[in-house]
């Protein structure tokens, strides 16, 4: 069978890509596309490094509403489609941006799928960058076996797991890991989403998962993988998420330093 041409164009158009990180979670909403873009925020505050987020998740993309970016539409030049830019160093490309209106679905099978993340890979003009922050669909579906077979053609890929504490929630980040060993993509490590929350007015901590026997410190040690720690659950970050602002830059944010040292821990 001839080599799929594709494969070497998509090598050439990520050269400058030293760093590939997926972002994975068993199950949706967990906070994986808010710590995605959280994640790109803190890693982009270093003015010298240069990050993109990729947003595959392309039956709901929620990274344009997440980060401002509603209603853009992409833009194609001589060297390919710009990704759309929130700072000098950190640029975003979401299937949402190929939409008529946000409203719109995608209903797609896997081989449309798979050719928009192609795409996506080879097309788009992401220049040098130090990150490339990619928001995936929960669990482990076409979408997670396409961009690693095409980002395996750019050198390693790595990944890091967001889960909340509930025990449903941690049954799964077992599977994601598990599918981590199979395709051969190291694994950061486990970052808990949601994990205590402290009530903005009482300054009270609370917990409001019930406590699992483990929990995500302890699954992490028992499979053997970096704990790179909890944000908490803040009622900011669902405001600063839905009104498009990053919550890192937030006077009251209590998550600002959970995301300083995780970013640290990735650098
Ligand atoms: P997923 O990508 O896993 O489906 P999202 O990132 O869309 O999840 O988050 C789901 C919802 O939870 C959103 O409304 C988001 O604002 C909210 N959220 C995420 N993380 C937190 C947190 N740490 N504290 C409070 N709300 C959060």
């Amino acid at each position: 069978k001839a080599p799929d041409p594709d494969l070497s164009k998509i090598r050439d158009s990520l050269t400058n890509v030293k760093h590939k990180i997926l972002v994975l979670s068993g199950k949706g909403g967990v906070g994986k596309s808010t710590v995605t873009s959280h994640l790109a925020y803190a890693l982009s505050e270093d003015v010298d490094c240069t990050v993109g987020v990729l947003d595959i998740d392309i039956c709901g993309p929620s990274i344009p509403q997440i980060m401002g970016l509603q209603g853009e539409q992409v833009h194609s030049s001589g060297s390919g489609w710009s990704p759309i830019y929130v700072d000098d160093n950190l640029c975003v490309m979401s299937p949402g941006f190929l939409l008529a209106s946000p409203k719109d679905a995608v209903i797609w099978r896997g081989p449309k799928k798979n050719g928009l993340i192609k795409q996506f890979l080879r097309d788009v003009d992401w220049g040098t960058l130090d990150y490339l922050v990619v928001d995936t669909p929960p669990g482990t579906s076409d979408e997670h076996l396409s961009i690693v077979k095409f980002l395996s053609e750019a050198g390693i890929t790595s990944a890091v797991i967001v889960t909340t504490p509930q025990e449903v929630a941690l049954l799964d980040v077992r599977k994601e890991i598990n599918f981590c060993k199979k395709v051969n993509i190291p694994i950061i490590g486990i970052i808990e989403n949601m994990g205590a929350f402290v009530c903005p007015n009482c300054k009270k901590s609370s917990i409001i998962f019930p406590p699992t026997e483990n929990g995500v410190k302890g699954v992490a040690k028992s499979m053997e993988i970096a704990y790179l720690g909890s944000i908490p659950l803040d009622p900011l970050i669902g405001k600063c998420c839905d009104s498009g602002q990053s919550y890192l830059q937030s006077p009251h944010a209590q998550g600002t330093l959970s995301y300083k040292n995780i970013s640290n821990q990735i650098k």
